[in-house]
């Protein structure tokens, strides 16, 4: 694949230091191509771009007009879908399975969705009285910076920029360092779509320097973000200078309880998959998985034999459902989580260790720890790996305790025949989603976001659309 060069004002150019940096393919350990590293400075005349476009063709396009190409965004997504699935699962090493029938056709179906609301969020004439025409105005926010995480490198960058363009900003989108290939991808897609020059622009680089010169550059106006809690406090620290609207999409430790009364079987499905999708690198993945005393050794079996079953293999198989951990570094992390959790004592029953496929690649083996105590670090700390902490509980309210004594409140879900049950922990957990008796569903319609450290405001829904959109009053006299 030939070099891939940063997207500023409508054109593909090289960074102002001529610099590069290697994107790595995690399941075979060889350079995929080099990536344009942006400085500082294209930091600025990609910022310039956006503004000029704001105030260029783009501010004054029709809502309906602005909404086809976002449609049409989605449709070539479709139209490519294969070559894109290809290169997400390259860069990220999750298996093609999950790039081809779900990141991108979800990715697709997020532009879609906001494309119809781009006519439909407007603004209200408020009954002041007699004396008084008063109505507000939906205005875009301006120049929005996305800045996104590895995991799902297209399809968190869709949940920032769909609702971004539909709402008329510009935006300039800043993915992760280890999978920037589909948001360059992205890139072309909204050219060939029909955005105007400057609207959409792509920049690479490292996070340190140009993220944070997008988070203290006076001419952006959103930062969006999705990335590690400890990320996401210092941009609000950086953007507190110029009082930038900021959106976080943070971390997560998500409880998954499962009750004595459930449907058993489900549930150890659904604990597999809440743990084990997106070889556990999922901001909501169900890393505590809590379990009613009474059942827990008939449900451990139940789950560890489908765990065993699940073993890493080339993610470009489409049989596959465990792929490659995104890069050697991660896979170190999790790796040293792994000894963490052995010292703190608690019981490792599958997994633990990492492997090669093929005589290559970071893999990890789903594992399993048993007997953990919820103050272990394991069932503390955000792994963002294939690891699993299981926490023995007793009753409603032990479970409520435990799921709810953490920093994070991203996701949750609960297993039980019992609705009442089921309703009343639905209440009760801290978290911005439960699931019941289901788990990792999503939907571009469903708000999505976390309680407590793991961020605030809602993305997808019409809830995303206050993030992109501020309002203006207009008041005019009519006596
Ligand atoms: P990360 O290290 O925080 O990086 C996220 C993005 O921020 C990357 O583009 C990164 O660039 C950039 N960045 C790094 N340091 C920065 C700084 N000082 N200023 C501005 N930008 C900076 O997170 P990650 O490791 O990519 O992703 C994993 C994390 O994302 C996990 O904590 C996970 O829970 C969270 N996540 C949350 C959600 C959600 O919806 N709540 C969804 C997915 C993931 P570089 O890549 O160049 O460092």
């Amino acid at each position: 694949m030939t070099a891939r060069k940063l997207l500023i004002g409508g054109k593909w150019v090289d960074s102002s230091s001529g610099k590069t940096f290697p994107t790595i393919n995690p399941a075979t350990e060889e350079k995929i191509t080099d990536i344009a590293e942006a400085t500082v400075e294209d930091v600025d005349r990609a910022v310039k771009a956006a503004r000029a476009a704001l105030e260029g063709p783009w501010g004054s396009m029709s809502a309906k007009d602005r909404g086809k190409i976002v449609w049409k965004i989605g449709e070539l997504l479709m139209h490519k879908v294969d070559e894109v699935a290809s290169l997400e699962t390259a860069d990220n090493g999750k298996p093609i399975f999950e790039s081809r029938y779900i990141d991108v056709p979800v990715t697709a179906d997020c532009f879609q969705y906001y494309a119809g609301w781009a006519t439909k969020f407007c603004g209200e004439t408020i009954p002041i009285g007699p004396n008084s025409f008063n109505y507000t105005l939906r205005e875009p926010i301006g120049v929005v910076a996305a800045i996104t995480p590895w995991n799902f490198p297209l399809l968190l960058a869709a949940w920032k920029v769909a609702p971004a363009l539909a709402m008329g900003n510009t935006v300039i989108l800043k993915p992760a360092s280890w999978t920037p290939l589909t948001a360059l991808k992205l890139g072309e897609i909204c050219q060939e779509a029909g955005l105007p020059d400057g609207v959409m622009n792509v920049i690479t680089g490292p996070g340190g320097t140009i993220g944070m010169a997008l988070a203290n550059h006076p001419g952006v106006d959103k930062i969006a973000f999705t990335g590690e809690t400890n990320t996401g406090k210092s941009i609000m620290k950086s953007g507190a200078d110029t009082l930038k609207k900021i959106s976080l999409e943070l971390g997560g430790k998500s409880p998954n309880v499962v009750f004595a009364d459930a449907d058993l079987d489900a549930a150890a499905k659904g604990a597999s998959i809440g743990i084990f999708y997106g070889k556990g690198e999922v901001c909501a993945a169900g890393s505590r998985l809590f379990v009613e005393a009474k059942v827990h050794e008939q449900f451990m079996d139940k789950l560890l034999s489908r765990v065993e079953k699940l073993q890493p293999a080339d993610p470009m198989d489409p049989k596959t459902r465990m792929g490659a951990i995104v890069a050697k570094k991660q896979m170190d992390k999790v790796l040293e989580y792994i000894d963490i959790g052995k010292k703190e004592g608690a019981k490792l029953v599958s997994g633990g260790e990492s492997v090669k496929v093929g005589g290559k690649g970071y893999y990890l083996k789903p594992t399993v720890f048993d007997q953990v105590d919820n103050k272990m670090r394991i069932a503390q700390e955000e792994i963002f790996g294939p690891v699993l902490a299981t926490i023995p509980f007793n009753d409603v309210d032990d479970a409520v305790a435990k799921a709810n004594d953490t920093i994070y409140g991203l996701a949750s879900a609960v297993w039980t025949r019992d609705i009442k049950k089921a309703h009343a922990f639905a209440k009760k957990v801290k978290a911005g989603t439960v699931w019941i008796n289901t788990y990792n569903q999503y939907d571009a319609a469903s708000p999505f976001g976390g309680y407590k450290q793991s961020g605030y405001g809602r993305e997808l829904g019409i809830q995303a659309l206050e993030m992109y959109t501020q309002t203006k009053t207009v008041w005019v006299d009519l006596t």
